[in-house]
């Protein structure tokens, strides 16, 4: 017997079909190397949905090439699913890649941009490599992905490089199976790609993206502020050791103290302007390359202005070509802040970004690669081993997360009202857009309404169900109503706030969940933001509360901490001895109107926020009287306390009505002033209040956890953004014996409303469907 006969009578087929983040990636030359080693005939194609492979030759090779699939990925490909079907045989020779298929109504998940590749960045600085200096190199493995894709499947002509024909070196490494960039659909070089240009332009200098990048790089050096074109939008850089320009920087961009972000090109750099724990540095290197909050190093080059009064400082490695080769130029850390007005999304047209960036930028640099989709910078930082993101953009969305519950049907959450995302719901799979903005103004509006188009056009989504928050009056609540679909469901905001981290984790027990927050509308008309609930994913029960106070001028107070601390000083006649700061660093006249609005509840709502008791406490401290952006008295009052060790102040639990409980905040505030008239240190102060917060937080999860018999407990809402708070109130119910669950993938900020609301939403429509 002959082996060919052998070979002959054992031969089969499969088709087989990869779901998952596989588009984009390298996937399809893999395959390519991966049937070639196995000695498989047969083809691949990209479809809407998946990709499809079918393969031909000996039961043994198709059953380890099936197996490779999954164990040797390309490492950024993400795979969900692997199913494979016997099909007949037929008598294909050779391995082909066939044209993309368009198939109605499927959908899967798109990458995003990934930072510039090792090999790569070793070509852009190789002298000897036809790529040497080109500041838009990619390959397979690197570069911008979501920002350039108007639609699925994955193909050039569905990106914003239709316009590129590659010359003939270029189309030669697309169509060589083996090479790097064998169907990489952003294939460019100097001869073909995307360009650079500096507006004005340089008289003196050569019009090409090398003059453009030097011309820049001696406007940075020089102190001048350029807005750079990037992957998903506008930088406003500038040089970070260099005060005056800081400074000026902020001036211009009216941002007087929110902390400005820093790039620089390598590990080394990093660490010589902060703290670096592995985590963080592994974070830094990353693909995802987001901003990592790190701890100052005291005497680095870093200018004051860059983060004022704050110990943590936000650091970036380079991403791009363009930024390796800036930063390599100008060879000091750089400001990188995004392009927009003060409140404003981030621009992305040169002609939109020449007009909105005018007063702020004194030169720009600009290409011509259309950006697609807006997509800030993602910012994270590291609780003890364990990552908070604080933003979630760029690198990370719009990969999907997954819900516990499927919805029945498909849906979409609206999101909140400031730090808004939405989230499109199919099933099981939640597509959570990148960070949107706070809703108050027309272009952040549109914004949401492009990236809302865009995602139902890349997912082919057709919500049925709108869902939104319980309040009125949000900018959100009228977008969910606008969409003009038959169904709305409204969501507490922190009853979502605890959803989100409950779903990610899959968790679909009851649980004790936590939300520390800001701002969010109770169902009793009050603003709620410290709150105790048994809750599961459709429903809640509130047991616990922070004690309500007034809080003089409504949302002002959000603005003004003294407000929030005359809010508490009410509640007690005999303390005004221990908020001496405030009466005495208060206009008369206005705290005399903030006190009567109070008295005669006049926009003096309730609240019971932890937000607003950060700022009360740091108001009695002297800390702040003035939020320049939210949540800056928290900030300021973290970076105060550090790390040192401190003992709680009276935090006390007492009942409140119909059997819930109260935590009562006048007795510690009263101690905070009265220790800080002692002469007592304010960072020991601030360190005493973090740990007060935390110690009777969790005496009450556990008493509530103990009543309901459960063992986990969420930990939720824009407070566990302070790292400090975070590990404290964990490492304590933990040592109780209790689980905690924390948010993971999504922020604990109102980032992840939107996933949460889905998540409550599709609960309830799944308890419908089973009960009907
Ligand atoms: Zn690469
Ligand atoms: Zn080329
Ligand atoms: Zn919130």
């Amino acid at each position: 017997m002959s082996t060919t006969v052998t070979q002959h009578e054992t031969r089969a087929a499969a088709r087989v079909f990869v779901h998952g983040v596989v588009q984009g990636v390298g996937f399809r030359p893999f395959v390519h190397r991966l049937a070639l080693r196995w000695h498989l005939a047969g083809w691949i194609r990209n479809a809407s949905g998946d990709v499809q492979i079918h393969v031909e030759g000996a039961p043994g090779d198709i059953a380890a090439f099936v197996h490779g699939l999954e164990a040797e990925a390309p490492p950024l490909a993400q795979i969900d699913e692997v199913r494979n079907e016997p099909r007949p045989p037929g008598n294909l020779t050779t391995f082909t890649i066939l044209e993309s298929r368009r198939e109605e109504g499927r959908r899967q998940p798109v990458s995003p941009d990934v930072a510039l590749c090792a090999a790569c960045e070793e070509e852009l600085f190789d002298p000897a490599n036809r790529r040497y200096r080109y500041p838009f190199i990619t390959c397979t493995d690197c570069g911008p992905r979501y920002t350039v894709i108007d639609a699925m499947p994955y193909d050039r002509e569905r990106t914003s490089m239709r316009k590129f024909t590659q010359c003939d070196a270029c189309r030669r490494e697309y169509e060589t199976p083996g090479d790097r960039r064998y169907h990489s659909e952003t294939n460019s070089c100097p001869a073909c790609g995307p360009h650079l240009w500096s507006a004005p332009p340089d008289p003196l200098a050569i019009p090409d993206s090398e003059h453009a990048l030097q011309s820049t790089a001696e406007l940075l050096k020089a102190g001048k502020i350029v807005a750079i074109r990037g992957l998903g939008g506008f930088h406003l850089a500038a040089d970070a050791t260099n005060e005056q320009t800081i400074a000026r920087l902020r001036a211009r961009k009216d941002r007087e103290a929110k902390p400005f972000a820093v790039m620089v090109r390598t590990l080394a750099e990093a660490r010589s302007l902060a703290f670096v724990s592995d985590r963080e540095a592994q974070l830094l290197e990353s693909r995802e390359r987001p901003i990592v909050l790190l701890r100052k190093r005291p005497g680095s080059s870093l200018a004051h202005w860059v983060a004022p009064a704050l110990d943590t400082v936000g650091v970036m490695l380079a991403y791009t070509p363009l930024h390796h080769l800036l930063c390599d130029m100008v060879r000091r850390p750089l400001v990188m802040t995004s392009g927009n007005r003060s409140e404003e999304p981030i621009a992305i047209g040169n002609e939109d970004a020449q007009r909105v960036l005018a007063e702020i930028a004194d030169a720009f640099l600009l290409h011509d690669r259309e950006i697609v989709a807006r997509y800030d910078d993602s910012v994270v930082r590291v609780a003890e081993e364990s990552t908070v993101f604080l933003r979630r953009a760029r690198g990370y969305a719009p990969l999907p997360l997954k819900l516990p519950l499927a919805s029945p049907r498909p849906l979409v959450a609206v999101g909140p009202h400031l730090k808004n995302t939405f989230t499109l719901v199919h099933g099981a799979d939640a597509y959570v857009s990148q960070h949107i903005g706070d809703l108050e103004n027309l272009e952040t509006l549109d914004h949401w309404r492009a990236a809302f188009d865009a995602y139902r056009r890349l997912f082919r989504l057709e919500p049925e169900v709108a869902v939104r928050d319980l309040h009125p009056g949000y900018m959100s609540t009228r977008i969910a109503g606008d969409l003009g679909l038959e169904r709305i469901i409204a969501v507490q905001h922190h009853h979502a706030h605890v959803a989100a981290v409950l779903a990610e984790h899959g968790f679909t027990d009851r649980a004790i969940g936590i939300a520390f927050d800001g701002t969010g509308l109770g169902d009793d008309g009050n603003i709620w933001g410290a709150e105790f609930f048994e809750a599961d994913l459709g429903t809640y029960r509130r047991l616990g509360q922070l004690r309500y106070a007034r809080m003089p001028g409504g949302d002002l107070a959000a603005r003004e901490p003294w407000r929030a601390a005359l809010g508490y000083l009410a509640l007690d006649p005999d303390a005004p001895h221990a908020f001496t700061y405030v009466l005495d660093a208060v206009n008369y006249n206005v705290r005399n109107v903030a006190l009567q609005q109070i008295s005669r509840r006049l926009n003096a709502p309730y609240a019971s926020s932890m937000g607003r008791l950060f700022d009360a406490a740091g108001a009695v401290l002297g800390v702040s009287l003035d939020n320049q952006f939210e949540g800056q008295t928290a900030m300021l009052l973290e970076s105060l306390a550090g790390t040192r060790r401190a003992q709680p102040l009276p935090f006390p639990m007492v009942p409140g009505s119909s059997g819930s409980w109260l935590l009562d905040p006048v007795p510690l505030l009263i101690a905070l002033g009265e220790l800080r008239t002692k002469g007592i240190g304010i960072p020991e102060l601030a360190a005493r209040f973090h740990e007060s917060i935390a110690a009777g937080a969790d005496e009450l999860a556990a008493l509530l956890a103990a009543d309901c018999g459960l063992g986990t407990v969420v930990l939720s809402g824009g407070c566990f953004q302070n790292a400090r708070l975070l590990v404290s109130l964990r490492a304590r119910l933990e040592s109780r014996g209790l689980h905690v669950l924390i948010p993971r993938r999504l922020s604990p900020n109102d980032g992840a409303i939107s996933y949460g609301q889905a998540a409550v939403a599709a609960a309830l429509l799944h308890r419908e469907r089973s009960q009907p």
